[in-house]
């Protein structure tokens, strides 16, 4: 079976293509289909709703099934936020430094007792007929009252993994990937994946004749 990764992004799609190793699924990224694919608009209340929507809409527009995700870092103590807004926290897509900034800037009264956050994850696979599975992941720690390290992206700088002693942007890739909300969500789909291939196989069946 063909899957689509609604992502150009060749990280994640290493990533998921190694967890979905051995279960005979050819991981293809949208940089592997012609055209552009739809335009998707992430204004949802959840992680649940902006993946599924993503998903959904490629899953049509490719004739295949899609697989997409939204993460994103949630803290308690101000609320959830930011939430399903995290990479426009401070106001301008994807400006992580001026998110972070604002981020520590909100935080910077709280001890570490009310310093817990966790980053989540939603993976939400989509069939061309419509209908979704979601898998979700979770990792928690604390927020740092400063930034350190210059590996991975978005908020890692801030983000403080106990165990480790150091921050998600000091550690390597392999050792974030190894405990990450998006690691564990797809571990989570992947764990599924007997039952999700079946499924999606009679559908298939039953709608259009086809196997995938
Ligand atoms: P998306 O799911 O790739 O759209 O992620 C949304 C936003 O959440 C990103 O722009 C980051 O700000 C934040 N985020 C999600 N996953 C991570 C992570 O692993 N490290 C740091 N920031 C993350």
């Amino acid at each position: 079976m063909r899957l689509l990764l609604a992502t150009r992004n060749r990280g994640k799609t290493a990533e998921i293509a190694a967890i979905l190793q051995g279960t005979g699924v050819q991981v293809l990224s949208l940089d592997d289909v012609p055209g552009e694919p739809p335009e998707v608009v992430e204004d949802g209340a959840t992680f649940e709703d902006n993946a599924g929507k993503k998903a959904l809409a490629v899953a049509r527009w490719a004739g295949m099934p899609a697989l997409a995700d939204d993460s994103g870092l949630v803290v308690p103590a101000l609320g959830g936020e930011p939430g399903v807004h995290s990479s426009r926290y401070a106001g301008r897509e994807g400006d992580s430094e001026a998110n972070m900034d604002l981020l520590l800037e909100r935080m910077a009264d709280l001890p570490t007792s009310r310093r817990a956050a966790h980053f989540e994850c939603v993976m939400a696979l989509a069939s061309p007929d419509g209908r979704t599975w979601t898998s979700r992941g979770r990792v928690d720690r604390i927020i740092a009252t400063g930034k350190a390290g210059k590996g991975g992206f978005g908020y890692d700088p801030v983000f403080f993994y106990t165990l480790a002693g150091k921050t998600f942007a000091q550690m390597d890739i392999q050792e974030k990937n190894r405990v990450s909300h998006r690691s564990r969500a797809l571990k989570a789909l992947a764990g599924r994946w007997p039952e999700i291939m079946e499924e999606l196989g009679r559908g298939s069946e039953a709608t259009s004749g086809k196997r995938l």
